[in-house]
C-alpha cells in the first residue's frame, strides 16, 4: 500500500487491539449525522500505462521554481510558530483585491474558512441552504455544527435553482451557499440571476459565494463577487490557493467578508493554523499571478479541447467553467468510471448522479476523449 492509499482508506488497526477496553466515552449525537469526506482516490496501477489522478481537481503543474525557493527558505523557520494574524498575506490580499485588510480572514484552505463561517453563524436547529449536488463539504460542516442542511436540487441542466433557493429560506436560515462554478457539475451562476436572488435574501442571512474555481471562468455573464460584495452587507466571498494557484498541499484559503463577520471568523480559527510556509508561498503566488495565469489559460485551452471533442462525439454535458467536466450519466456512472480507471484515469464518481473528471495533463485529457468516444453509445444511450 502506498502512503496515498493509506491516507485515503479507512483506518484499520495495524496490530491486535483486542486487549484495549471498549470506550464508553460520550460523543456528540450530531456526529452520527456527519457524512465522511470522500477524498479523490490515488491513481490506479495499470501495467504498462502511466496513470493519472484526475479525481481531486488539483492543478497538474508543479509549483513555480520561484515559489519553491520561497517554500525552501520558509522551511528553515519551522521551529517557530507562524504569525497568528497572518499579517503579510492579509495585507497582500487586501491590496490585490482592493478591500480593507480587516475584511479578510485566512484559514487552512477555504474548507477551514467555510467551517469557521458555519461555526460563526449556526447552532443546533439553524438551517444552511445550499444547492445539491454541490461541494461535498457543505453537508459535513453543517452537520458538525449541529445545524440542518436544506439541499435545493439543481436544475435539469445542473445549474443552481436560485429562485428555489430563495424560497427555501426560513426564519431559521443563517447561511446560504452559492458555489460558482459549481463543483462537481461545472456551470457558473450569472450576474442577473444572482442579483435577483440577493434582493430576496434578508440582510441578517449571510450569503457565502464559494469561488474556488473563479480563475477558470470564461463565461462573461458570471459576476465578479467582490463587486457584489462591495454593494451588499451580507456577502462572504470564499477563495482558495488550492486550485488555480496550485498550492493544494499547503492548505491556504480566505474569505472576504464584512469586518464584523471577518472578526468572527478569526475567533473561530485554529490558532496558528496557516503555516509560515503557506503564507509565504501564497504571498509569492499573488505576486506571480500573471505567470500562474498563463498556466490557468493553458488548462482552459485544454478544457475547451476536451469539451469541443466531447460535443463532437455527441455528448450533451453541462457547461463547465471550472477545471473539470461532469458526466451526469445516472445508472451508467460505475461503468464510465470503471472504463476510465482501466485506461489509467482515476476519477470521482458520485453514486448514480454523475462522474467528474479533472482537466489534467494533456495525455490524461486525450485518454478521456478516447474512452468517452468508445463508451458513449452505451453510457449515453438513446441517440
Ligand atoms: C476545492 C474546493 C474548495 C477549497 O478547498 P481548499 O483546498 O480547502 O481551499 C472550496 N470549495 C469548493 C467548491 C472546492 O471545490
Amino acid at each position: 500500500m502506498t502512503a496515498a492509499d493509506a491516507a485515503t482508506s479507512e483506518l484499520s488497526p495495524d496490530r491486535d487491539d483486542a486487549a484495549t477496553p471498549e470506550s464508553e466515552v460520550r460523543l456528540r449525537e450530531t456526529l452520527a449525522a456527519v457524512p465522511a469526506y470522500v477524498p479523490g482516490r490515488p491513481a490506479p496501477e495499470v501495467p504498462g500505462l502511466r496513470t493519472y489522478k484526475v479525481s481531486s481537481n488539483e492543478n497538474p503543474y508543479p509549483p513555480l521554481p520561484s515559489v519553491l525557493e520561497v517554500i525552501a527558505a520558509s522551511a528553515t523557520t519551522v521551529n517557530r510558530y507562524p504569525d497568528m494574524a497572518v499579517t503579510e498575506l492579509t495585507q497582500a490580499l487586501a491590496d490585490f483585491l482592493g478591500v480593507p485588510n480587516d475584511h479578510i480572514s485566512t484559514g487552512t484552505g477555504s474548507s477551514a474558512v467555510l467551517t469557521q463561517l458555519v461555526t460563526a453563524t449556526c447552532g443546533p436547529g439553524d438551517e444552511v441552504v445550499y444547492p445539491w449536488r454541490s461541494f461535498e463539504l457543505y453537508p459535513i460542516v453543517t452537520a458538525l455544527a449541529g445545524a440542518t442542511s436544506v439541499q435545493v436540487p439543481l436544475t435539469a441542466d445542473q445549474r443552481h435553482d436560485l429562485p428555489a433557493m430563495a424560497a427555501a429560506i426560513t426564519d431559521r436560515t443563517r447561511l446560504v451557499i452559492v458555489c460558482t462554478p459549481n463543483n462537481p457539475t461545472g456551470p457558473s451562476v450569472h450576474a442577473d440571476e444572482l442579483e435577483a436572488f440577493l434582493a430576496q435574501v434578508p440582510p441578517h442571512v449571510l450569503v457565502v459565494i464559494d469561488e474556488a474555481y473563479l480563475e477558470f471562468v470564461r463565461d462573461p455573464a458570471t459576476p465578479d463577487a467582490i463587486e457584489l460584495y462591495r454593494n451588499h452587507s451580507n456577502i462572504a466571498v470564499l477563495r482558495t490557493f488550492s486550485k488555480a494557484y496550485g498550492l493544494a498541499g499547503l492548505r491556504v484559503g480566505y474569505a472576504v467578508a464584512p469586518s464584523e463577520v471577518a472578526a468572527a471568523l478569526r475567533k473561530c480559527a485554529l490558532p496558528f493554523g496557516v503555516s509560515r510556509i503557506a503564507e509565504d508561498a501564497a504571498v509569492a503566488s499573488l505576486g506571480l499571478f500573471a505567470e500562474l495565469d498563463e498556466r490557468v489559460q493553458a488548462l482552459v485551452t485544454e478544457r475547451d479541447r476536451v469539451t469541443t471533442g466531447l460535443a463532437e462525439q455527441g455528448w450533451r454535458l453541462p457547461d463547465t467553467q471550472a477545471n473539470f467536466v461532469y458526466f451526469p450519466v445516472g445508472e451508467h456512472c460505475a461503468e464510465l468510471a470503471e472504463a476510465l480507471r482501466e485506461a489509467g484515469l482515476v476519477v470521482r464518481q458520485y453514486g448514480t448522479d454523475g462522474v467528474r473528471v479533472t482537466i489534467g495533463e494533456e495525455e490524461a485529457n486525450t485518454r478521456l476523449l478516447e474512452v468517452a468516444d468508445r463508451v458513449r453509445p452505451r453510457v449515453q444511450p438513446g441517440d
